[in-house]
């Protein structure tokens, strides 16, 4: 497995260490859609996607941007979400730079379960903060990555700096 993989799927060893019943016909990212905003930590709603904190996070501030339309790839998206997407991606970027001032991002994903998809049925879009010297990747692998900001603190800080508009937006 590549340093690649284990970026983008750090949830999936939750789901391998921890006592998690095996995932279900449901899917966790339809599951957000309707629900309440901070039960389920997302950020931002937008008209097609939304924005929603990484439950194992592989740093703070590590957000997903979700379609709310549950397709395996960008394919299937028509122009509007697909702007919707990259516009609501920007702004995420934005708000992590207020709060966190990382050093770079990783942006990506994950087409499909062969290519390490956790959730392969519905596209997500990860937004990870980086610093230098956070690339210890076994750490995630074994679970002992240290996370020192609590999720529903960093749901807090995001929706604030969210307030302020991307810039041509
Ligand atoms: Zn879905």
């Amino acid at each position: 497995m590549s340093n690649f993989d284990h970026l983008y799927t750090p949830w999936r060893y939750g789901y391998l260490s921890g006592d998690r019943k095996k995932p279900e016909v449901d899917c966790i990212f339809c599951a957000k859609v309707n629900a309440d905003d901070q039960a389920e930590l997302v950020v931002y709603r937008s008209t097609h996607v939304y924005v929603t904190l990484n439950l194992y996070p592989y740093n703070n501030g590590h957000l997903m941007v979700v379609p709310y339309a549950h397709v395996p790839s960008t394919e299937q998206l028509p122009p509007e979400a697909l702007t919707d997407l990259m516009l609501t991606t920007n702004a995420a970027l934005a708000a992590l730079r207020r709060i966190y001032k990382p050093q770079a991002f990783n942006v990506g994903a994950n087409l499909g379960e062969a290519a390490g998809a956790g959730v392969a049925g519905h596209f997500h879009l990860h937004i990870v903060p980086r610093w230098a010297g956070d690339t210890n990747f076994m750490s995630v692998v074994g679970g002992t990555r240290i996370i020192p900001d609590e999720l529903v603190e960093t749901w807090r800080k995001l929706r604030e700096a969210w307030q302020a508009p991307p810039s041509g937006g």
